[in-house]
């Protein structure tokens, strides 16, 4: 994605939004069918967006490494893990700070059991 396709969808959002504000009462046909091809034109420019994003298909880091764990079958990501190999290496540095709470050993449930019963 260009910076020419930004400006030819950002220009085709304003000419929508210029038609539509500009709307009356009772729209034409014409009015329709206008609207109608700058939103189709919109909506091909953004259909394209991210298509161009590189390797990583991260926004931050197009051009980035992949991360060779990425697609491996015998030793899967993490959820919420994607093919950037930066962002994928702050993940685990966050996760190595914050443990996941399932990942932590359970912890036996004695306090239920030690408090001595009352005799009635
Ligand atoms: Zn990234």
């Amino acid at each position: 994605m260009g910076y020419a396709d930004l400006r030819e969808l950002q220009s085709a959002l304003t000419t929508a939004s210029d038609i539509a504000a500009a709307l009356q009462r009772a729209p034409t046909r014409r009015d329709a069918d206008q609207l109608v091809d700058v939103l189709r034109r919109a909506l091909s420019v953004a259909g394209a967006l991210g298509a161009e994003t590189g390797p990583t298909g991260c926004a931050e880091h197009p051009h980035g490494a992949v991360d060779p764990l990425y697609g491996d079958p015998e030793d899967p990501l993490p959820p919420g893990y994607g093919k950037c190999l930066l962002c994928n290496d702050r993940r685990r540095r966050a996760d190595a700070h914050h443990p996941h709470p399932r990942l932590r050993p359970r912890r036996p449930h004695l306090q239920l059991h030690r408090r001595p019963r009352q005799s009635a």
